[in-house]
């Protein structure tokens, strides 16, 4: 017989302090056994020393893009993944990870020497600037409540089959 279908989840962290996913790890404390036989989460760089980031049904995705390895990253997620939802802020509007972009002129101009330095963009984007994102879970850190919602949905539509 073959084995019960579930959702490959992937958990991505793009620059930002990764608030967005210890709140992800937070709603994982209370269902993690409600959810472990519906979702198998293959790639989490939190959670596993072993990652598979292929066939992903949902790819959750936090914080801002700030230098071209992270957007060629995540068009690989996208290109790889069914669903990606933006979680956080720092995901939908770049914000409060992308403030750099906000600075005054001087202010611009003396990080400057640093921003080449970490071969980072001169403006950071958001990853609904780069990719398409099919949800969004708002918040800084994300709603806890937005991304359960978000998971049950996917685990509901996989059940319908
Ligand atoms: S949205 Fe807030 S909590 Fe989430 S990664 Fe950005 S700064 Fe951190």
């Amino acid at each position: 017989m073959a084995a019960p279908k579930k959702l490959r989840v992937g958990i991505f962290s793009f620059t930002g302090d990764e608030g967005c996913v210890i709140t992800l790890l937070e709603a994982l404390n209370y269902k993690f056994f409600e959810w472990k036989d519906k979702i198998d989460i293959v790639y989490a760089r939190t959670l596993r020393s072993k990652n598979d980031a292929s066939n992903l049904d949902l790819a959750f995705v936090e914080g801002a893009i700030s230098a071209p390895a992270e957007e060629a990253k995540l068009r690989e997620i996208r290109a790889n993944s069914k669903v990606v939802v933006a979680i956080g802020t720092c995901a939908i509007n770049g914000l409060p990870s992308a403030q750099r972009n906000n600075f005054p002129d001087g202010l611009k101009k003396e990080i400057q020497p640093l921003v080449q330095k970490l071969g980072q963009f001169e403006r950071m984007k958001a990853p609904t600037e780069v990719v398409k994102v099919d949800e969004q879970v708002p918040g800084c850190p994300m709603l806890e409540t937005g991304f359960v919602q978000v998971v049950e949905k996917y685990i509901a539509q996989m059940e319908v089959g």
